[in-house]
């Protein structure tokens, strides 16, 4: 039997499906593909982070006798190249409509064998007493009570007898042949999956108190690492366990939001594209509104400064994505699709399950969906969770200066002679009822 281990979003030797269930001769592989790579801009920092990560993995498997074979192509060209000598290929499943599709296509060619290995639960399970899905967190979560008390999860063991098959595919890729320039990635994604768990651990009794504080370091920044798999949930989940520290469940349970929503993706594959809950809104169609939010223009400062960061880093923390989400849905009463996509070009941890089902979340559209009245109000959320502006002040250096009272009072610093800064884009208490009016409409009408 000769396998193809196919490594996508799972670049670890540790808790593998691939390798725990490869049986004698393999070839691991990894395909930057042409499809996905030619839409991303030459300066996506996420294909800088992947590519270390795949080198990284190279060594790993040489470390072990093995060897990773990179390709640059689409995949159908690679395994209609390999198909005659090879059996099958193994794989972890993706729920991504795209990946669906390229998969069904592989799978004409070749058998291909697909493992759960990026999440924990396996989403065919766990179904409510009538055989249907859960749709609401809560009682999905409780309902799993022995895999979450549990204080390990049994993780995939390495079969330590495989050998490499001896395959004529090296032409190394560099970073500039893929098309892509280096950039600089923050200094955590430089860390090590389990160094970076290992200094949130010592922190992680404060975590339920200042997670919500973005501008403490209180979370613990795995979510890159997660998507692109240097580290499972599995892994995380055991080693959270055996550390013993108080209060870890309020993190497991965040953990458990990811394996929600890939549970819904799976279960509801059209939420990717239609609202959740069914209902029809008829959205604000205004490009320059859309476009302001995006470039951090709307006058609201913790919103800019947010969408500003984004732009810059590649990152948002999770109250600011509820925020600014808030915020284009329900004040501007943008369709949540167009700031999922702009998430999913941006954020250096895009997972289409989770940006999908918390945009939807927040759009109030969603599984388990914020009821449609609950409207943040974004100067009472930047007065409660950056009360001194220092997030604020981080990211736009002009307000260095300026009392932060200023920021968390509504077109208080564009009325302020002092300041340049423009007349927020909209009425927070007018868009507010706007919404309201509108969402109860359609949901009248439903
Ligand atoms: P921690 O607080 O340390 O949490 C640990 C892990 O739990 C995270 O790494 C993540 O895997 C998971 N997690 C935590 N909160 C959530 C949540 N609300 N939903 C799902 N998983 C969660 N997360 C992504 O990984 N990718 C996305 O594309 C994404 N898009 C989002 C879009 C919106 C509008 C919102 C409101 C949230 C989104 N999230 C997304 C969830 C959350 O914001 C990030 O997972 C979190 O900020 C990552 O930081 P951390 O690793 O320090 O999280």
């Amino acid at each position: 039997m000769r396998q193809i281990l196919w490594f996508r979003r799972d670049l670890r030797v540790s808790d593998s499906a691939l390798l725990a269930y490869a049986e004698n001769e393999v070839l691991p592989i990894f395909i930057f593909d042409k499809n996905i790579l030619g839409s991303l801009p030459k300066d996506d920092k996420r294909v800088s982070f992947i590519y270390e990560s795949v080198l990284n993995l190279k060594k790993e498997l040489q470390s072990l006798g093995l060897d990773l074979a990179i390709f640059y192509d689409e995949p159908l060209n690679v395994f209609k190249n390999l198909a005659n000598d090879f059996d099958e290929v193994l794989c972890s499943v993706d729920f991504d409509s795209y990946a669906i599709k390229r998969d069904n296509e592989v799978e004409k060619i070749i058998p291909l064998k697909r493992f759960n290995d990026s999440f924990i639960l396996n989403p065919n399970e766990h179904l409510k007493s009538d055989g249907t899905p859960y749709k609401v967190f809560t009682p999905f979560y409780k309902s799993l009570h022995l895999i979450t008390q549990a204080s390990n999860i049994e993780e995939y063991k390495r079969n330590e007898n495989l050998k490499l098959v001896k395959f004529d595919y090296e032409k190394f890729v560099s970073l500039e042949e893929l098309g892509f320039q280096k950039q600089e990635l923050p200094s955590f994604l430089y860390k090590d999956a389990k160094k970076l768990l290992k200094e949130f651990l010592s922190k992680i009794d404060e975590y339920q108190v200042n997670r919500d504080f973005f501008y403490i370091d209180a979370t613990s920044k795995l979510s890159v690492h997660l998507r692109f798999g240097l580290i499972s949930a599995k892994e995380i989940f055991n080693i959270v366990k055996r550390s013993n520290m108080n209060d870890y469940e309020f993190f497991i349970r965040e953990l458990f939001w990811r394996e929600f929503y890939n549970y819904i993706l799976f279960h509801f594959p059209n939420s990717q594209k239609e609202n959740f809950n069914g209902i029809e809104i008829k959205w604000n169609q205004n490009k320059e509104d859309f476009k302001k939010w995006c470039e951090g223009k709307t006058g609201v400062p913790i919103i800019d400064a947010a969408m500003i960061h984004l732009n810059k880093t590649g990152r948002m923390h999770n109250r600011l994505r509820m925020i600014v989400a808030s915020f284009l849905t329900k004040n501007l009463f943008v369709d949540w699709k167009k700031g999922e996509k702009y998430f999913a070009l941006k954020l250096l941890d895009y997972e289409a399950s989770s940006n999908i089902g918390s945009w939807q979340w927040a759009a109030s559209t969603g599984a388990d969906a914020a009821p449609y009245f609950r409207v943040f109000n974004p100067y009472t959320q930047s007065s409660k969770f950056d009360k001194d502006g220092l997030f604020i002040k981080s990211v736009i250096k002009e307000l260095e200066e300026v009392n932060p009272k200023l920021f968390h009072i509504e077109n208080a610093l564009s009325s302020n002679l002092f300041y340049n800064y423009p007349k927020a884009i909209v009425d927070i208490s007018l868009s507010r009822k706007r919404a309201i009016e509108n969402f109860k409409r359609a949901k009248d009408e439903n």
